[in-house]
């Protein structure tokens, strides 16, 4: 029980960023079309597409994670699985996917992030150029 308290006490005490939308899509008060779910993480379609297929993948508890930048090595086990879900989402015909994916993560203002809840975007569905814009 002491560890539950203490853990949540510290994700407080190192998590003083105001809420995003991404936790009113965890908690059901803004819909979203889930694809996964479990206890650590939870993938959804965004709801403003940039390529026929387009998923994000989000930590449930942000715990710090505004942006990438900012995880530390504690991190690191929620961090895989977040990345290996992306991969499974990547392959899921039934999305969309399959033919290749562009998989990112925007982090900082200037590199286009708009949400600060770390985010894993899925995009495919179509052909993509390199470098990115
Ligand atoms: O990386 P960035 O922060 O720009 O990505 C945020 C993403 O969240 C955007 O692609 C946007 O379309 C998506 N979004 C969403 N549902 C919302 C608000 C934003 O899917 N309610």
């Amino acid at each position: 029980e002491n560890g539950r308290w203490d853990s949540i006490w510290l994700a407080g005490v190192r998590d003083k960023e105001p809420e995003t939308l991404f936790d009113k899509i965890i908690s059901g008060e803004i819909p979203a079309t889930i694809v996964k779910e479990d206890d650590k993480m939870m993938a959804f379609k965004d709801i403003n597409p940039a390529a026929p297929a387009h998923v994000l993948v989000i930590p449930k508890d942000r715990n710090g994670l505004t942006r990438l930048s900012k995880a530390t090595k504690e991190q690191s086990e929620m961090l895989g699985h977040l990345m290996l879900t992306a991969g499974e989402i990547a392959a899921d015909e039934s999305l969309g996917f399959g033919n290749g994916a562009r998989i990112v993560v925007n982090d900082g203002k200037s590199a286009g992030q708009e949400v600060f809840h770390l985010h894993i975007h899925v995009l495919g569905g179509r052909e993509f150029t390199w470098p990115p814009g």
